[in-house]
């Protein structure tokens, strides 16, 4: 069977930003048959996420990632419709998701590495399951559980950074459905900062890119910082860290601001910095949201209800077709828009 595939076709260097052309579009094979335990399975959404930049590089720096070999199929996370099924649990018709989705329009994949949907739980916008019902969810949900020390009632005042991205919209409506009385996101448009507040129940929000971000959070965090949802690194959660009060929190979520550089993951502290760290008794703890999947199920129904409920407002911008992956992969790199970025894989 003729299938479209996306595969790997330059590495942009451990330095480089990457751009759309480092994937190529091309025509392949899949097998005609389906063997015992296999499924076939036509794509629906594929989700781009800034981790990916790590596997464009040889060497991903970080254990648990694969790097993409060039003029290999990519992959990552990703939702699709049985068409035809030699595996027991998984019928026709079915819709699955699976972390390692090749990026092609329709596979053979090993039908016991899918977790079935159910749509209903999203109220049938299947592509929440990539987004704020999937990983991007159980990151902000299960990073604020583990590593945020939040709590109803105590008046805690929490900052997200990389607040309209896809964990960063999320993270700051669960910190104050979790309890956090004050919510300040840090983001870099107008528009964005204005759907932050409007949209999403932020009490504020900061454009890094316009405003003086050291002065802004003194007016709109009076009392200091609590919790801090760190997505950016480099000088933003410099400036937030030195704003932080005793025996606060840092759930490292994620360090965009230095994936284009060649530098170990979670990157060192400046020296004055981690001095204010240390002296304040700040933790900032790894955090990978792939060793809390025994929370998976629950949390993840924790979500669906809040999405269900009105109370998680969620964004995604859907961009059409498999010749355009590079592109939305691109333009998330460089900010893209509110939200969770997926693209979506109709033929
Ligand atoms: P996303 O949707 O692309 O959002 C990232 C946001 O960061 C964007 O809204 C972007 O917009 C902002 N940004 C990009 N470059 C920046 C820079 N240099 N300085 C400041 N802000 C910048 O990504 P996501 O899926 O939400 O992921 C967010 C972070 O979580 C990433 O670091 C990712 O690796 C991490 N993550 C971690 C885990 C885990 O298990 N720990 C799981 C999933 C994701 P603006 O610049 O316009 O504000």
């Amino acid at each position: 069977m003729i299938i479209q595939r996306v595969v790997l076709n330059s590495r942009p260097g451990k330095n480089g930003v990457p751009v759309a052309e480092n994937f190529r579009l091309e025509q392949s094979t899949i097998a005609d048959t389906v063997q015992a335990g296999q499924v076939r399975v036509k794509t629906l959404y594929l989700s781009v996420d800034p981790y990916m930049r790590c596997r464009m590089n040889e060497d991903t720096g970080s254990d648990y990632l694969r790097p993409w070999q060039l003029s290999e199929v990519a992959d990552g996370g990703g939702i699709g419709v049985v068409e035809e099924s030699k595996h027991d649990n998984l019928a026709k018709g079915d819709f699955v998701t699976s972390f390692t989705w090749p990026w092609q329009t329709v596979a053979i994949l090993d039908g016991s590495l899918l977790q079935k949907l159910v749509p209903q739980l999203v109220n049938g916008r299947l592509s929440y399951f990539l987004g704020a019902a999937g990983i991007t969810g159980l990151t902000a949900l299960l990073g604020i559980r583990e590593k945020g020390h939040v709590a109803a009632g105590v008046n805690q005042t929490m900052v997200v950074s990389g607040a309209a991205g896809a964990c960063g919209s999320l993270a700051g409506q669960i910190g104050r459905l979790e309890g956090c009385s004050r919510v300040v996101g840090i983001a870099g448009t107008d528009e964005k900062c204005s759907i932050l507040v409007q949209e999403m129940g932020f009490d504020a929000a900061i454009n890094y890119k316009k405003e003086d971000v050291a002065k802004q959070l003194r007016e709109l965090c009076p009392g200091g910082v609590d919790v801090y949802f760190d997505n950016v690194g480099g000088d933003i959660s410099d400036t937030v860290i030195s704003q932080m009060n005793q025996n606060s929190h840092i759930i490292l979520c994620g360090q965009i601001s230095q994936y284009n550089k060649d530098v170990p993951y979670p990157p060192p502290l400046p020296p004055d910095i981690e001095k204010i760290q240390k002296e304040r008794n700040i933790t900032r703890e790894r955090f990978l949201v792939l060793n809390y999947m025994d929370k998976q199920e629950a949390s993840v129904l924790q979500l669906c209800q809040w999405i269900q409920e009105g109370k998680l407002k969620v964004r995604e911008t859907v961009v059409e077709g498999l010749a355009n992956i590079g592109a939305a992969f691109q333009s998330m790199m460089n900010g893209g828009n509110i939200g969770k970025q997926i693209v979506s894989v109709s033929k």
